[in-house]
This record gives C-alpha cells, structure tokens and sequence, in this order.
C-alpha cells in the first residue's frame, strides 16, 4: 500500500535500520526505542493487524514471532524479552500495518498499562 508506512520501509522507499530480512519478513529499529532493544518484525505483506488477519496468515505470523526470538537470541537478551502486538487502537496501535514489537535489554512491569 502507498501510503503505509511500513510498505514503504519494506520497499526501502523509506530509511530503516534493518536488523534481518527474508522473502516474507523484514525487521528493524523502532524510530523512538522504549527499551535498550527495540526492534520491529513485519510481514512483507500487508495485513492491516491481528484483527484482521486470515487463517491464511498463520504461517508468517508464526514466522515472524520466530524471527523474533532468533533477533533476541542474536541480541544477547538472555531468554528476557517481550513481544507485543498492538492491536487496535485502544490497544495502542498507531501504524496499521501488522507488526511484533521485540523489546528487551531491561526489567519488564506487568501489566502493561
Ligand atoms: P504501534 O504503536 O502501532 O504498536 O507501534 C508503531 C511503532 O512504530 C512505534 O513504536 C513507532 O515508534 C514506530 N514507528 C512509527 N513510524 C516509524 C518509522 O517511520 N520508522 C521506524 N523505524 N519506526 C516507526
Ligand atoms: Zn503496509
């Protein structure tokens, strides 16, 4: 989609720090980090977010948490991390292209507010 952001970033039409890439997922750095790591997996696809993901996305959903915890196992995190999905916007979700959040590098509270 042209005006997604993060089709943009995946079509490199816009600058990322990319961390890992693969036919069907790419990470990166979030632009305004809120651990030590802080790193964003998407598929390449665009799925607008969980709630509106097909039983035809299970298999790169489930890739991309994958890829997320050999990002964290990369990153030195020890097995301590968290990944999150915002899901919605009174979940927090601010860019409507499906995206984990791999956050890790410090002490976690929970819940999250
Ligand atoms: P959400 O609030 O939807 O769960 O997460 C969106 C995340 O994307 C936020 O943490 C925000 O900092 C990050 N973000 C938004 N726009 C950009 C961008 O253009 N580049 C990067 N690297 N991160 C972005
Ligand atoms: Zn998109």
């Amino acid at each position: 989609m042209a005006e997604c952001p993060f089709c943009r970033i995946v079509q490199g039409d816009l600058p990322s720090k990319k961390v890992y890439e693969d036919d069907e997922v790419y990470a990166f750095e979030d632009i305004h980090p809120q651990a030590p790591t802080h790193v964003l997996v998407v598929p390449k696809k665009h799925i607008r977010g969980l709630p509106e993901a097909k039983a035809e996305d299970s298999q790169v959903i489930g890739h991309c948490l994958c890829v997320a915890a050999a990002i964290a196992l990369e990153c030195n995190l020890q097995g301590s991390y968290r990944v999150v999905c915002n899901s919605g916007p009174r979940a927090g979700q601010s860019v409507f292209h499906l995206h984990f959040h791999l956050l890790g590098g410090r002490d976690m509270r929970w819940p999250p507010g």
